[in-house]
């Protein structure tokens, strides 16, 4: 059994939660901070590709991303309708095609975030799981190359 542990370039044990916050409103990887999680609009990188820490480390892993999506539309439609209707009088009629528009199209606009803010406080939380899916990352890659070597 070797030690590999020096050869990973960034320790997922140092993310401090400012950093892992700040990590997953800019979109990019929660290890390094400089890969982009996104190739496209909602295209999902499956790893970095600067440290190859791997984003996605189980089938339905962002299924969690949902909730901090609902978290953030409900609180933010919630706050909205405290404000304008107690606090500017605005009546429910004037208000409800607004905020229900803003309720179907803010989850759209959010899912990046979401997903990132859910891959980052997951790796800030869970540093363990996080540090397997970076050192799977290596295993698979010395795994590979073991197996071009034998060809
Ligand atoms: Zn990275």
């Amino acid at each position: 059994m070797s030690d590999d542990s020096n050869d990973i370039p960034y320790d997922i044990g140092d993310l401090t939660l400012p950093q892992a916050i700040v990590r997953g409103v800019t979109l990019r990887c929660p290890a390094c901070a400089r890969g982009k999680l996104f190739r496209g609009l909602i295209q999902m990188n499956k790893r970095c590709s600067d440290c190859e820490f791997s984003f996605e480390r189980d089938p339905g892993y962002f299924l969690g991303s949902t909730y901090i999506n609902y978290g953030f539309t409900a609180a933010t439609t919630t706050v909205s309708y405290v404000v304008l209707h107690f606090g500017l009088g605005y009546t429910n009629g004037q208000l409800l095609p607004g905020l229900a528009t803003f309720c179907l199209i803010f989850p759209l606009v959010f899912f990046r975030f979401a997903r990132s803010l859910w891959l980052s406080l997951d790796c800030y939380i869970d540093r363990v799981g996080a540090s397997e899916a970076m050192s799977g990352t290596r295993q698979a890659e010395s795994s590979n190359l073991n197996s071009t070597d034998r060809r």
